[in-house]
């Protein structure tokens, strides 16, 4: 979080925009759900646009980690009160999509929580047919769980912690993400 706001302070951007036409609830990107919602935001603060959205979403303010660090800054809305833009009834993401695997299993103890994230988040896997051996995979992952072997990507999913950098920096869109059978399972049933 601290390193958003050093950017913010570097870049000093004049405006930000955005793009809430189509929203994503719940616990997105691979579990959420799209969720018209038909605004755009504007603002010449960053900050403010995102306590703006926290909002609408529905988010209490003690739980978006930034303003945990930056008390939210002055704002003023035009067009509409907060209240008139809530999103009714928008589905929050789990508190921690990884720590608690699903959403509505955070009741399990924590052991069975990290072994059904892990069996049930999708999982990468390199697509060595598309790999050129880039390496920015290897040099991206949180876990240095990827490891160049032969001039392609190997992953380790002992370490693994299903965050998809990886496949979100592939050039080649070499790292494929799937699911087990139990995960492709509840992802039918979730819809
Ligand atoms: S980023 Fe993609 S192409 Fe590059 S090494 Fe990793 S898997 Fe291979
Ligand atoms: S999903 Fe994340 S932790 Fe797992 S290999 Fe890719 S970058 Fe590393």
């Amino acid at each position: 979080m601290g390193m958003l706001l050093d950017l913010v302070d570097f870049l000093q951007p004049r405006l930000t925009v955005v793009d809430a036409v189509v929203g994503m609830e719940g616990d997105g990107p691979t579990w959420g759900r799209a969720r018209p919602v038909g605004y755009l935001l504007a603002g010449v603060n960053p900050l403010a646009v995102d306590w703006v959205m926290g909002r609408m979403m529905g988010f209490p303010a003690a739980a978006v980690p930034l303003f945990q660090i930056a008390p939210p800054p002055p704002v003023e809305v035009r067009g509409l009160t907060l209240d008139e833009a809530r999103v009714p009834d928008f589905r929050l993401p789990s508190p921690n999509t990884l720590e608690d695997g699903l959403e509505g299993l955070s009741w399990l103890p924590r052991r069975v929580k990290e072994y059904l994230s892990k069996e049930l988040l999708p999982r990468p896997r390199v697509n060595p047919k598309l790999c050129i051996g880039c390496a920015r995979c290897e040099e991206s992952c949180p876990q240095h769980a990827i490891q160049l072997h032969d001039q392609t990507a190997m992953v380790d999913l002992n370490l693994c912690i299903r965050c998809w950098c990886c496949n979100e920096v592939c050039p080649q869109g070499a790292v494929e993400l799937s699911r087990s059978r139990l995960g492709r399972l509840l992802a039918s049933a979730r819809g």
